[in-house]
């Protein structure tokens, strides 16, 4: 059997990690986000944790190595044996060639990418919203904010156009609405 994966993008505040948490079951995926691991390391104080921590606050990339190096370990877990959601990674197109090779070295297909996007002015309001309510630290302050913002449009948009040139569907997702609304329009895409 081939295992899916499917890649989630979109800018930080688009809603990535809620639509992924209702995805999972409804795919049968294993939900993967980088973001959520780094600040594992970061809550534990681990030494990866550690070496991060000025990035992370900073709304950096973590260098590819030591991305790379934990995503691939994440995925020779054997949870992921039916299929994975990525979410938050790849953010550039080197991510998004290790990816390739990572993948297809296992004979494992990548089913689609889904990108939710957000008007931007909508994504700061979010994201200010989100700083009071779950207090993450790259989320307080808005010249953070905005580098995040500056980041996904100068990086992870160029790995998007990496997928189109491979043949890998890009489903452009409308990320305003309810989450219903919004949970329904992907697994349309996706033609589940
Ligand atoms: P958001 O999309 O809201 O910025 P994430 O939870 O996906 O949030 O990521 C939070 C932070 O974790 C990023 O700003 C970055 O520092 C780090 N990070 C997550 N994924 C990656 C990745 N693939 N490559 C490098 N850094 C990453």
């Amino acid at each position: 059997m081939i295992r899916q994966t499917v890649l989630l993008f979109g800018p930080p505040g688009s809603g990535k990690g809620t639509q992924a948490k209702r995805l999972e079951q409804r795919l049968r995926a294993a939900h993967v986000s980088t973001g959520d691991m780094f600040r594992e390391h970061l809550s534990r104080r681990s030494e990866l944790g550690l070496k991060i921590e000025h990035v992370m606050r900073n709304g950096q990339l973590v260098p590819d190595a030591v991305t790379n190096e934990m995503v691939r370990d994440r995925l020779l877990r054997p949870d992921v044996a039916l299929g994975t959601l990525l979410d938050g990674f790849p953010r550039n197109v080197p991510q998004a060639r290790w990816l390739d090779m990572f993948l297809a070295g296992r004979g494992y297909a990548i089913r689609g990418v889904v990108v939710l996007s957000v008007p931007r002015a909508e994504l700061i309001e979010r994201l200010k919203g989100r700083a009071m309510k779950e207090g993450r630290a790259d989320d307080a302050d808005e010249s953070v904010i905005r580098r995040r913002l500056d980041t996904y449009a100068a990086q992870t948009e160029a790995c998007i156009g990496f997928y189109e040139t491979i043949d890998v569907p890009v489903h452009q997702i409308d990320g305003v609405g309810s989450i219903d609304d919004v949970t329904m329009r992907v697994l349309d895409s996706l033609g589940t």
